[in-house]
């Protein structure tokens, strides 16, 4: 047994290359040996969202806190809530961040691949696209 202890390590920014917005990020696990699991809490605060981007064994999100936002490309901008887990297949196209006025906060689930690569980042999100939401 082995117990990570919550001072352990600081909360790390989100960088603005991967997001728009104030991101924060806080490793849960980066498995030892050979797993490649990787689980982080991410605190998106209002507006806050990743760039489009994707991963190559797909992801995992858990919805903890606040009222979030996610897109699939090519679908419609959808709401969600805590309790809400949501699946990205390999290779979707997709973005996650806070709903406009709210926070939130997911776990975010995925494995990197074997070059130890977990997301494949796009082009941000626009203001545009970010708030073609219907009903929001
Ligand atoms: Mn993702």
């Amino acid at each position: 047994m082995n117990i990570t202890r919550a001072n352990a390590a600081a909360t790390k920014r989100g960088p603005a290359e991967y997001f728009t917005g104030n991101v924060w990020l806080d490793e849960i696990a980066a498995a030892p040996n050979a797993s490649r699991v990787r689980v982080l809490r991410v605190t998106f605060e209002p507006g806050a969202r990743t760039a489009w981007h994707t991963h190559p064994h797909g992801q995992l999100l858990h919805i903890v806190v606040g009222v979030g936002r996610v897109q699939k490309a090519g679908e419609s901008v959808v709401e969600v809530s805590p309790g809400d887990t949501i699946w990205f297949e390999p290779g979707e196209r997709h973005w996650h961040g806070a709903a406009a006025n709210r926070a939130m906060v997911h776990l975010a689930v995925h494995q990197a691949d074997e070059a130890g690569c977990a997301a494949t980042w796009l082009e941000h999100v626009t203001d545009a696209d970010y708030a073609a939401i219907r009903n929001p």
